[in-house]
């Protein structure tokens, strides 16, 4: 029995959108899904959703549709393309799109949406596939204030910490900040590993020590264990990673900021999916610093 009386959409059933799915159903909401990938729609099929075979139809049946796909160019063909989402929202419907894409396109979606009597906010999502399994990913949304109180019991299911940090698109600014810390700090991680390990450090004593000094970092703390275990399951794959490099590398630009260290990240990531890297977690960057020092940790 539903308890919610807003009707949900969910777009996009990869490793987050599953899970935050998942969380809403079990929470008690009425969920409609559409992913490209049948077997995708089928888990949800058997945890109770209902499923719909376009986003248009998604968003006939719901009030309020949330996404999460990979890339700028899906999130623009789920809600303005053919069957899409603005064909079946009603007016006063709310899009809270959770991928990590560019505030350009962002805006641009948002306005037309607007044109249509439909609010949207972004509301990029950080924590990994740990934090959208317990709901505890923290949330930054940009957008108006009545729009995010609108679906607040909403994203309350889906994560703890819901910061609103400006308007729309501010939080694809935050969101893309955040990974490109992440990205230039696995490389930092990964290179420091590989020479201590030529310098004969033994790594796991090594891991203990910086977690309580000063080189300590979330790259460091969270994805070494796996690095030294080589357990390299996504988690956050590489392909997004460099993807979401390559977007904080076009705001840099838009904006005339030099960023070289951002630069070069992008360049390595690029390389580690040149090695065929690109489905494994971000953490397997260690494996391209391995490489070009042929040094195995
Ligand atoms: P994923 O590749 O696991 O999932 C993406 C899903 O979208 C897949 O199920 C795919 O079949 C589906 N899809 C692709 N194109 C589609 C389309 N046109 N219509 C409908 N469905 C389509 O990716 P993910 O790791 O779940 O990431 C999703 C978004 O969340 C990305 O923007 C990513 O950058 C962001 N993100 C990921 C993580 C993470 O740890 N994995 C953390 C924070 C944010």
């Amino acid at each position: 029995m539903t308890k919610h009386k807003d009707k949900i959409g969910f777009i996009g059933l990869g490793a987050m959108g599953s899970r935050m799915a998942i969380n809403l159903i079990n929470d008690g909401f009425e969920v409609t899904v559409y992913d490209i990938r049948a077997e995708a729609t089928k888990l949800l099929l058997s945890k109770g959703a209902k499923t719909a075979k376009n986003p248009r139809e998604v968003s006939e049946n719901s009030d309020i549709v949330i996404l999460s796909l990979p890339s700028p160019s899906e999130v623009i063909d789920a809600v303005m393309g053919k069957n899409g989402i603005l064909e079946g929202l009603k007016e006063g419907g709310i899009i809270i799109d959770t991928s990590t894409i560019d505030p350009h396109s962002t805006k641009k979606i948002a306005k037309t949406a607007k044109e249509k009597g439909i609010g949207m906010i972004d509301a990029p999502v950080s924590g990994g596939t740990f934090g959208a399994e317990k709901g505890t990913l923290s949330i930054m949304v940009g957008g108006e204030e009545k729009i995010l109180n609108a679906c607040m019991d909403t994203l309350k299911v889906i994560g703890k910490n819901i910061y609103h940090v400006g308007e729309i698109g501010s939080g694809q600014v935050f969101k893309l900040i955040n990974n490109m810390l992440v990205g230039i700090n696995l490389i930092a991680v990964s290179e420091a590993l590989v020479l201590a390990q030529k310098a004969g450090a033994n790594l796991n004593t090594l891991y203990e020590v910086i977690k309580t000094s000063a080189g300590n970092s979330w790259a460091f703390e969270i994805k070494v264990p796996s690095m030294l275990k080589k357990e390299f399951q996504p988690g956050f794959k590489i392909w997004l990673q460099h993807k979401d490099l390559g977007l904080a590398m076009d705001m840099a630009s838009s904006y005339g900021v030099p960023a070289p260290l951002l630069a070069y990240s992008y360049e390595i990531f690029k390389s580690a999916k040149a090695l065929g890297l690109e489905d494994l977690d971000h953490s397997a960057i260690i494996r391209f610093a391995e490489k070009i020092s042929e040094i195995e940790i």
